[in-house]
């Protein structure tokens, strides 16, 4: 597969730490000079923009959290009057007031540069004609995606999201070489292309360019196989920039390559905010390095992940992110320990006449922690011998044990008498 940018994307990586703190250093002093916001944190901290020696001064700066951008609404933290910004973006706000982003000419001539070498290391070329099934807006994820597509040279088609039956006509009559969209919409179509008889061989799909919700191997499996495709990961962040900051390479499909000449990536431990070394999962936390419009330190982006700056077969040296399954929010720590949903959701799959549905309580009451997991059974297993309701019981408590590393206390309960949230006493 070409590399859309070799200078860059093999660079040793002595070079690329050398271009990251030369270009850290100059943001820095253009935030001191521009951003009141983070002028004040700055000197909450006794930080001055020469403090910055080296890349390990990183974490001298201040985080940037959601909630600042949000207090911000719309345009506190631009560091250019509205006079140079060609584009905003905004999040949806479903939670709160959206978060709103901002590019000059400059962001928006490197916005599709970093998603034209995100979409050729999943495949893209020239020569594709993709059609982009994500909804145009205020989000930062179609259009992102559609100029980057149009700097290789692809012939893009801006279907924008909607039923699944109009994708598959557009999809056979414009004779769509690369699907752009989320993996759940990739899966949709697949079922409706097998409900209707449709055999594969009367599409010219080849590639998948998938996103925007976390998706594991086995569904890629799936996809790949049903539509006959390869299919990459890409990730992005409009806080950022929007999609563009790291994708998969379709050689190896090993991690997602960061663009680390426009993206500063740390991993830190989300309580503590300590940062963690390589190849440790935590949460990472982005810098922006040549936004103009809004630039970004620290950005807790809440998704967990490892960093991996070994090189990768394919010729790239940018370092890799490993995919993101889970997020923060997700995360109860209990004992010190985290625990997460998706690893109780497993241990309750092994199990038979055990429910998905299930209610986690953490009381921290007393001088140690206690992890409570009330889990619905089939009320055929309810009523039936007790013995068996405890084995089960015991057999579960032991599996969540040795999976959460915590002590775990379980109780069995009538199926829809839980929540399914989790609760802390
Ligand atoms: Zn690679």
């Amino acid at each position: 597969m070409p590399i859309w940018n070799p200078r860059i994307e093999t660079a040793p990586r002595a070079d690329i730490e050398q271009l990251q703190l030369e270009r850290l250093q100059a943001i820095v002093n253009r935030i001191w000079e521009r951003v009141p916001f983070y002028r004040r944190r700055f000197e909450e901290l006794g930080f001055m923009p020469e403090h910055l020696r080296s890349l390990d001064d990183l974490r001298l700066l201040p985080f940037t959290l959601k909630e600042d951008l949000r207090r911000g609404y719309p345009y506190d933290l631009f560091a250019v009057p509205l006079r140079e910004v060609v584009r905003v973006h905004a999040s949806s706000g479903t939670t709160g007031p959206p978060t709103v982003v901002g590019y000059t000419k400059n962001d928006v001539r490197h916005w599709r540069e970093l998603v034209a070498r995100v979409l050729s290391a999943g495949g893209i070329t020239k020569d594709d004609v993709i059609q982009i099934s994500f909804s145009y807006g205020l989000l930062t994820t179609a259009f992102g995606l559609h100029q980057g597509a149009e700097e290789i040279g692809a012939s893009v088609i801006p279907v924008s999201a909607g039923a699944v039956e109009r994708q598959i006509e557009i999809m056979q009559d414009f004779r769509t070489t690369a699907l752009v969209g989320t993996p759940s919409h990739a899966l949709q179509i697949a079922e409706a292309l097998e409900e209707a008889g449709v055999p594969r061989s009367s599409l010219h799909l080849r590639w998948g360019m998938l996103g925007s919700e976390p998706w594991t191997e086995e569904v890629r499996a799936k996809i790949e196989n049903r539509l006959g495709i390869s299919a990459t990961d890409n990730y992005g962040i409009s806080e950022v920039m929007g999609p563009g900051v790291s994708g998969e390479c379709e050689e190896q499909k090993d991690g997602l390559h960061i663009n680390e000449d426009h993206f500063l990536c740390e991993i830190v431990d989300p309580g503590s905010g300590e940062v963690l070394p390589p190849g440790e999962t935590g949460e990472l936390t982005i810098t922006t390095l040549t936004k103009e419009a809004l630039p970004i330190l620290r950005y807790r982006t809440g998704d967990l992940t490892s960093l991996h700056p070994r090189p990768c077969p394919c010729g790239r040296t940018l370092a890799r992110m490993a995919r993101v399954f889970r997020r923060t929010d997700d995360m109860i720590i209990v004992g010190g320990v985290k625990v997460f949903p998706s690893q109780i959701e497993a241990v309750l799959a092994e199990i038979e006449g055990v429910e998905p549905q299930y209610e986690v309580i953490v009381d921290r009451s007393g001088p140690v922690d206690k992890l409570e997991v009330r889990v619905e059974v089939s009320t055929h297993l309810l009523t039936g011998d007790v013995s068996h309701l405890l084995r089960t019981q015991n057999l579960l408590a032991q599996k969540l044990q040795k999976a959460l590393g915590v002590t775990t206390e379980v109780r069995m309960v009538e199926p829809k008498s839980t929540t399914g949230a989790s609760d802390e006493s």
